[in-house]
């Protein structure tokens, strides 16, 4: 400790340490509008067309970002050129890359059938995983569950931290919780103490309660996991006008993004879940496909569907995930929450 402080004025004294300080901070905080010739107009005309950070704009040319921005040519391009340079868009190598996936950690969704199907250990911190399915598919049942597996220690399939659950559609059951918790032989209380639940009322609050888990991770809080159930909803309801489908996927895009910079910044795992909607045009096989499409799907690292099997089991596939075959496993729903057998 004494020493501790003594190194502290050495290096204050010196200028070292403040030297660090500022520096990570930089790095840390690095937005468009710290570019060059961006103000508040252009970063709103970015925002609108999905860019949202400094590799959007590093991959463009001057052309294209004059025309989205409004910006002069010769602007556009001192502004690549700044993101560039602020951005190391060099190579990592491969051990760097390992070190990085090394910090990633899993939470059990219960069910070894279900982890397997997810690449081996549950759902991951640093991802996105979707679960779309009917009514009654099981959505529900795997976030509570998940709420409950991400306080377990590491051995025991968990990330030994809290959870936030974003509820939008009011179907958070407390009493669902204990009972999973109590199955587990875990302190009910104990366990509902570790998760927050926020009623999202409308999608501009849904959207604002991503920017609160930030906070709270900043304040301190071990957040592994954070559920948005349902991710779509809102949205659904309020853009249902067809002259609205655009505006409600940039929206959503712009949430997905969102999301994957919480996850990959404070090194949480994100659930979601969507709904289904029929789609006509299937004529053989199961006839839906999930809302929000292509914009949610592809933001989505992982992505299952859900649907009810033979005698009360589920059955979940995975769907154009990057490193894992897509795959189907069945699996149950039961006191303890999902699980293998009941
Ligand atoms: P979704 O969110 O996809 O609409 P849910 O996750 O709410 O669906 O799943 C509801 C189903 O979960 C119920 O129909 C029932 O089969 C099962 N379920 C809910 N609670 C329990 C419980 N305590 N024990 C066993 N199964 C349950
Ligand atoms: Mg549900």
């Amino acid at each position: 400790m004494v020493s501790k402080e003594v190194s502290d004025i050495k290096e204050e004294v010196t200028g070292k340490k403040t030297e660090k300080k500022i520096k990570k901070k930089e790095e840390k905080e690095k937005k468009i509008s710290d570019l060059p010739g961006i103000g508040p107009t252009a970063v709103q005309k970015l925002e609108d067309a999905g860019i949202y950070d400094l590799m959007g704009i590093a991959v463009l040319g001057a052309k294209e970002l004059s025309e989205i921005s409004g910006l002069g040519e010769a602007v556009a391009r001192k502004a690549i050129q700044a993101s560039r340079k602020m951005m190391s868009l060099g190579f990592q190598t491969g051990f760097e890359y390992s070190q990085k996936r090394i910090e990633i950690k899993k939470i059990t969704t219960g069910s070894q059938n279900l982890n397997e199907l997810l690449g081996g250990k549950g759902i991951e911190t640093k991802a996105i995983t979707e679960a779309f399915g009917a009514y009654g598919s099981g959505k529900t049942q795997l976030g509570l569950t998940l709420a409950v597996k991400t306080q377990l220690p590491h051995e025991m399939g968990g990330a030994e931290g809290k959870a936030v659950y974003i509820d939008t559609e009011g179907t958070f059951r407390p009493e669902r919780v204990r009972q999973i918790a109590k199955a587990l032989d875990l302190n009910p209380e104990e366990v509902l103490k570790n998760i927050f639940v926020a009623r999202a009322f409308n999608s501009d609050h849904q959207i604002l309660l991503i920017d609160k888990v930030g906070e709270m991770v900043k304040d301190g809080e071990p957040i592994r996991l954070v559920v948005v159930d349902s991710l779509t909803a809102h949205f659904r309801a309020e853009f249902s006008g067809r002259g609205q489908l655009a505006d409600r996927q940039q929206k959503l895009n712009k949430y997905m993004h969102n999301l994957m910079k919480m996850a990959e910044q404070h090194n949480v795992a994100v659930y979601v879940t969507n709904q289904v909607m029929a789609n006509p045009a299937m004529m053989f096989g199961d006839p839906t496909t999930a809302i929000g499409g292509n914009i949610v799907g592809h933001a989505s690292t992982y992505r299952m569907y859900l649907r009810r099997g033979k005698k009360g089991s589920r059955v979940a596939k995975l769907i154009d995930s990057p490193n894992l075959p897509d795959n189907e496993t069945m699996f149950f729903i039961g006191e303890k929450g999902v699980c293998d057998e009941v």
